[in-house]
């Protein structure tokens, strides 16, 4: 499985593949670790301006002729699938206008305004957002589509994401809502310890 994490730096003049890999060589048995790289899936994710939000990162979408829009089996006009209605499909992070950094400084980030992570490594040990686990969206097909909760931030709305299993079980997990507020509150907690640091996007495989 591909995970979106964060590696946090102490120090933010090392050299970055460098200083991850120091701390990412501690993790290799303790959680299966495969291979990691820096950005991949998610290579831009916390940058700043989001490349996501550049119009010229998109190539129109073939599917609908950048309108968005198609006309399904019954000839009913209906959101584009290819694109879901946004009218382009984002270019190769090889072809957006300004390469993707996937570093950005610890003081810099509010966690607040991005995608957050489900695991934090740090120079001090592993952070894992482990109350997120008993949450996942409400469609099979949303499911489909991402691997975990942590992904679906700003994707997904939060009415559309309901409880994996029997809440009584863990009475202390209530509303996604809350239990994202407490996770962003421990990760701007985390940031605030690195104030020379560099937050870095990973991607594991594990
Ligand atoms: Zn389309």
């Amino acid at each position: 499985m591909w995970t979106y994490a964060w590696v946090v730096l102490a120090d933010g003049s090392q050299d970055i593949r460098a200083a991850v890999s120091e701390v990412m060589d501690n993790y290799f048995d303790e959680i299966c670790l495969l291979f990691w790289c820096i950005g991949g899936p998610w290579t831009g994710i916390i940058d700043d301006p989001s490349p996501y939000e550049e119009p010229a990162n998109f190539a129109v979408c073939s599917h609908c002729e950048g309108s968005g829009v198609r006309a399904s089996i019954t000839g009913a006009a209906t959101t584009c699938p290819v694109c879901g209605g946004r009218g382009g499909i984002m270019k190769d992070p090889s072809e957006w206008v300004t390469p993707p950094l996937d570093y950005r400084s610890t003081t810099s980030l509010d966690p607040a305004t991005v995608q957050v992570p489900y695991t934090v490594f740090t120079p001090d040990g592993r952070v894992e957002a482990r109350d997120l686990r008993y949450f996942v969206p409400a469609t099979w097909r949303d499911q489909r589509a991402y691997e975990h909760i942590s992904l679906m931030r700003g994707h997904i709305p939060a009415d559309k994401i309901i409880k994996w299993y029997d809440p009584a079980l863990d009475p202390e997990v209530e509303t996604y809502e809350e239990v994202m507020d407490r996770w962003i509150s421990q990760l701007r907690d985390i940031l605030a310890r690195y104030p020379n640091g560099l937050v870095v996007v990973i991607a594991c495989r594990s």
